[in-house]
């Protein structure tokens, strides 16, 4: 690492900045919204005058006297941008002088260099590559832009406005650092980034009281939905809650790629069902997230698509909130959502498919007990879950209820995942689709939106190849 990064207190001086370039310019817009205090070695009177009015807290003087004199002991910081010979110049004199020294776009020539930044207030990021490719450094950018959440600065500003009280009130038995990972990681976080500050504040308020007496410890369970498989899908508040759990419980679907977004020291524990093995049932998840969050734990409960479609996720929410413990929900991409996307397939379309309904083929009775009806209406377009093995009765039962028998069907295998794999057809031919699928996870979909989708469209010039053969 040649450039390590540090803060610079911009109240502890003025900036001198040096040229007129277009990255002069871009440098002034910079410091003057950081709110920093700079005196411009500027030669172009037209320039300096309109760049008066432009916005931002910070203060500029403008300088018409020779930069070559510059005395870096006047300056917290020297940044230069002729873009040419005279940079070389003055930098090697201010470096002498021992200054900080910035030239443009010249690192071997500065003695710092401007980091890209994210902003959030109180929080701030800074991105370097040595100097190396502010374009990479960009793009970083942009990625953590997306990944820290909106109201972060805000909920810094909160927390300071705190520090001190806690401090002086806190039991001697509570600990500074669990205190606030708790506010950061708890209720009281996802309210202040939720926007909801009211909550956040008072519940921060009684939080610093309460911790006027020994700890009791408390913990939290979010359930979280993990997406159909591509970890791109997984939403930034399902990554936020990976990245601070203690302890993430996961099922079958979950894949390794998603669990790969975890942080790094969490526990691991796969509470699944796998082909030909007993899971350790419903009873023991939730016994088990209850006992990890009444340890004080942050607990994820991580579970394929969405938690509330088809994933017990109700369940497990009224289990938590029967035992007393604070339990939060993140959505997921539900499967069909995701294998939809995927292969091209709108779930609705104007007038032909007006209706879209959700169905497991899996209740405790079976597939039989289903109540089809629902999914008798020739627009609606019928995504089943946990449909596979039970394509033949799927396929009888909807046809029963209805439906065309050449109704165009998809059967979506392993959506969203590196071996993901489509095969369409009709109605009738669904148990020859399925058995074709091999092993699942896989969504069969029925209606006639599925002529639409690309596997469909290839399958069509595929037969067009076949008769012109
Ligand atoms: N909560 C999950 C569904 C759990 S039920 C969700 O919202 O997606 C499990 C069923 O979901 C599987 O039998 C299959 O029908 C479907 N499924 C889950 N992931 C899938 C994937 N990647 N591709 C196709 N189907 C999937």
């Amino acid at each position: 690492m040649r450039f390590l990064p540090l803060f610079l207190d911009l109240s502890s001086g003025t900036i001198a900045l040096v040229g007129n370039s277009p990255a002069a310019i871009n440098k002034l817009q910079l410091l003057r919204s950081a709110g920093a205090s700079v005196r411009w070695f500027s030669d172009d009177e037209d320039a300096s005058a309109e760049l008066l009015t432009a916005g931002g807290p910070g203060r500029v003087e403008i300088d018409t006297s020779r930069a070559s004199d510059i005395d870096a002991s006047q300056f917290a910081a020297v940044v230069i941008a002729y873009g040419d010979k005279r940079d070389d110049a003055i930098a090697g004199r201010i470096r002498a002088a021992g200054g900080l020294i910035n030239v443009v776009d010249r690192p071997d020539l500065s003695n710092f260099i401007f980091p890209a930044i994210v902003d959030r207030g109180d929080v701030v990021v800074a991105i370097g590559t040595n100097g190396a490719s502010p374009v990479l450094a960009r793009r970083i950018r942009e990625q953590i832009e997306a990944l820290l959440p909106a109201r972060l600065g805000d909920l810094a500003a909160l927390m300071g406005r705190y520090r001190e009280r806690f401090a002086k009130a806190r039991h001697a038995s509570r600990s500074l650092r669990r205190f606030w990972e708790r506010v950061v990681d708890g209720p009281i976080g996802a309210a202040a980034l939720a926007g909801r500050w009211r909550e956040a504040e008072t519940a921060l308020a009684r939080a610093v009281e309460d911790s006027r007496s020994p700890e009791a410890p408390s913990g939290v369970v979010f359930l979280v939905g993990a997406g159909p498989g591509d970890p791109d899908l997984l939403t930034l508040r399902a990554l936020h809650t990976l990245q601070n759990a203690d302890v993430i419980f996961y099922d079958d679907l979950v894949t390794q790629e998603i669990l790969a977004r975890a942080r790094r020291d969490a526990e691991l524990v796969f509470v699944g069902k796998r082909k030909g093995e007993p899971g350790i049932g419903q009873d023991a998840i939730n016994r088990r997230l209850i006992e990890a969050a009444s340890a004080g734990k942050q607990v994820v409960r991580l579970k394929g698509g969405d938690p509330f479609i088809f994933g017990r996720g109700g369940e497990e929410l009224e289990q938590l909130r029967q035992a007393g413990v604070s339990a939060f929900v993140v959505p997921g991409i539900t499967a069909a959502l995701g294998c939809a996307a995927e292969v091209g397939l709108p779930l609705t379309f104007r007038q032909e498919a007006t209706q879209l309904t959700f169905i497991t083929a899996n209740t405790s009775d079976g597939a039989e007990a289903v109540d089809w009806s629902a999914a008798s209406n020739p627009h609606t377009t019928v995504a089943v879950y946990m449909g596979l093995s039970a394509a033949g009765t799927v396929r009888d039962r909807l046809i029963a209820a209805g439906r065309d028998p050449k109704t165009p069907v998809a059967v979506l295998v392993r959506g969203t995942r590196p071996d993901a794999k489509a095969l369409v057809g009709r109605l009738d031919e669904l148990p020859t689709l399925a058995v074709a699928a091999g092993s699942g996870p896989a969504l069969l979909v029925i209606g006639e939106v599925v002529a639409r989708s690309e596997p469909w469209r290839a399958s069509l010039s595929r037969q067009e190849v076949e008769v012109a053969a």
